[in-house]
């Protein structure tokens, strides 16, 4: 069994659409192991994707990310990790294949609708950043 971390952005919370890509995850075997409506700061959003910090799209993505409440989770399953970022689609909604996340439900590479852990190990980081081990059931 595996864990990953999903956060689904301001855009996709905006739009009201929390519920539909819920139903992704769960209608394909991913349990929602803890869930949580966040705003984040600046300092967390920055922090949480760290490693683009000398990428050009990071202030771009840290005020995306920061622009209204996130609903961060945990989602269980076999192969956690790589069905959540199948079902979520490519980076570039314009690349992502019919059916996925990201074609349904986003807009731009910048309003993506979902984050997702891209690796096992990732995955275990970021929980730790979010969610304490008694949050997780
Ligand atoms: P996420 O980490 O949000 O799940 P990802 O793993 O598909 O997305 P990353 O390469 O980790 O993609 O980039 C993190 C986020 O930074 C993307 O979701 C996107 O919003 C933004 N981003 C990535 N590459 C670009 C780019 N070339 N131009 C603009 N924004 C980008
Ligand atoms: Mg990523």
């Amino acid at each position: 069994m595996e864990q990953t971390l999903s956060i689904i952005k301001p855009d996709a919370v905006k739009k009201g659409v929390i519920g539909k890509i819920i139903d992704r995850f769960e209608s394909n075997g991913l349990r929602i192991a803890a869930m949580k409506k966040v705003q984040l700061s600046e300092t967390q959003a920055g922090d949480f994707y760290g490693v683009h910090r000398e990428r050009p799209f990071f202030k771009d993505l840290v005020e995306f990310m920061t622009s209204g409440p996130v609903v961060i989770m945990v989602l269980e399953g076999e192969g956690a990790v790589l069905k959540n970022r199948d079902l979520m689609g490519a980076t570039n909604p314009k690349e992502a294949a019919a059916g996925t996340i990201r074609a349904d439900f986003a807009e731009s590479i910048d309003a993506n609708a979902v984050h997702g852990s891209d690796s096992l190990e990732n995955a275990g980081i970021e929980i730790k950043f979010f969610f304490d081990k008694s949050e997780v059931l």
